[in-house]
This record gives structure tokens, C-alpha cells and sequence, in this order.
């Protein structure tokens, strides 16, 4: 991941000082700049402030704050001044406070929401139903309902498995299910998921 910080100037003005390097005068800009810290480039993350230089343009000598004399710092502090950071400059903290808030208001209220309709899901299954089950090896694979006779459910199971749940999707093929079925109880499929192997269901 690239991260650094990045320089890029806000205003640009005409000084009418002298350049103590070729003695010219009116051929020296100041331009009023701001650092930021970037993620990738693209993303500001926050501003490390705000700096200052100067550009002769007969000569070419380039001069930071520090290095510029009285007059022109005057005239470089009186620019930084009437410079403002762009706001977007700031935009990490606004993504921060924006993933902060999310963690932890709305994540907890999604995932009890899940729960909830897991739960009535379970108790009440239906075709076509998709069971993500833990096995006892510890990986994750695919249970799918078949057919549903009174208290019983014909359950498919998948061919293949996967350590990693965020791949789990990939797993749902129709050739990749059993073409026998297994029987199971409705009471059964819901100690399966009371005891966490059938941790969440996928109804299309
Ligand atoms: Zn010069």
C-alpha cells in the first residue's frame, strides 16, 4: 500500500521584492503551499499544514521560508495566511470517523438483524435454502435444501470445503452438490445451529 505525503500549492502571487541573487525586482512568486498525508495518491488522509516558497523567474533560485529575506517572508507569512487547506485535504478523518461510526452503531444492528432472520429462517425452511455449516475439521461448506416433507428436510450437501468462510460463495454450483440427499429433522437443524455449525443462512 502507498502511503507519503504530498506537497501541492494553494495560491500563487506576484512579490515586488528584490531577488538578492540577480538584484531584478518584480520577478519573484510566492506561492503558498500545503503538505498532506496521502494513501495511494488519490487519498488525502490528513493535513500536515501548511508552507511557503519563492520563484525568481529571471534567475531560477528557489527559496523556502526559512531561506527567504525579511521582506519576502513577510509577504509569504502574509499569503499563508489568507490560505486555506482545502477541506478534502482532511478527508482520512472524515473516513475514519465515517468507519468508526459504522463499527459501532450500524455493524451491531446489521449483524443482530442477521441473526434474527437466520433464526426464523431455521424454523422456517424453505427450497432452495443455503446453509453455511462448520465442520468439525474446522472449514466451511455448503448444505442446500432439496425438498421439504412435513417435519423433514432433504439436504444436499456440497462436494468441497474451504478453510477460508469469505470464499464460501464460490462453493454454490449445482454441480458441485451430492446428487443423494440426507434427511434431517427440523429439531435437528435447529440444535445444528444452536450449537454454531450451521452458522449462517443464505435464502435467495
Ligand atoms: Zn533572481
Amino acid at each position: 500500500m502507498n502511503v507519503g505525503v504530498r506537497r501541492v500549492g494553494i495560491k500563487t502571487i506576484d512579490s515586488l521584492c528584490r531577488c538578492d541573487n540577480c538584484k531584478k525586482s518584480g520577478e519573484i512568486k510566492i506561492q503558498s503551499q500545503c503538505e498532506y498525508f496521502h494513501l495511494m495518491y488519490l487519498i488525502p488522509l490528513f493535513s500536515l499544514g501548511k508552507s511557503s516558497k519563492s520563484k525568481c523567474i529571471n534567475c531560477g533560485e528557489v527559496l523556502n521560508y526559512i531561506q527567504m529575506p525579511y521582506n519576502l517572508k513577510c509577504e509569504a507569512k502574509a499569503l499563508e495566511e489568507r490560505s486555506k487547506v482545502p477541506i478534502w485535504h482532511h478527508s482520512g478523518v472524515f473516513i475514519l470517523i465515517t468507519f468508526i461510526l459504522y463499527l459501532v452503531f450500524i455493524l451491531p444492528v446489521s449483524i443482530k438483524q442477521d441473526k434474527e432472520n437466520d433464526k426464523i429462517f431455521i424454523e422456517q425452511p424453505i427450497l432452495n435454502d443455503i446453509y453455511i455449516y462448520y465442520t468439525d475439521d474446522k472449514k466451511y461448506t455448503l448444505l442446500k435444501v432439496d425438498s421439504i416433507s412435513d417435519d423433514t428436510i432433504y439436504i444436499l450437501e456440497n462436494l468441497f470445503s474451504t478453510k477460508m468462510m469469505s470464499d464460501i460463495e464460490t462453493l454454490d454450483k449445482l454441480e458441485n452438490y451430492q446428487e443423494w440427499r440426507y434427511e434431517i429433522s427440523k429439531n435437528d437443524l435447529k440444535k445444528l445451529h444452536s450449537e454454531n455449525h450451521i452458522i449462517k443462512v443464505i435464502r435467495k
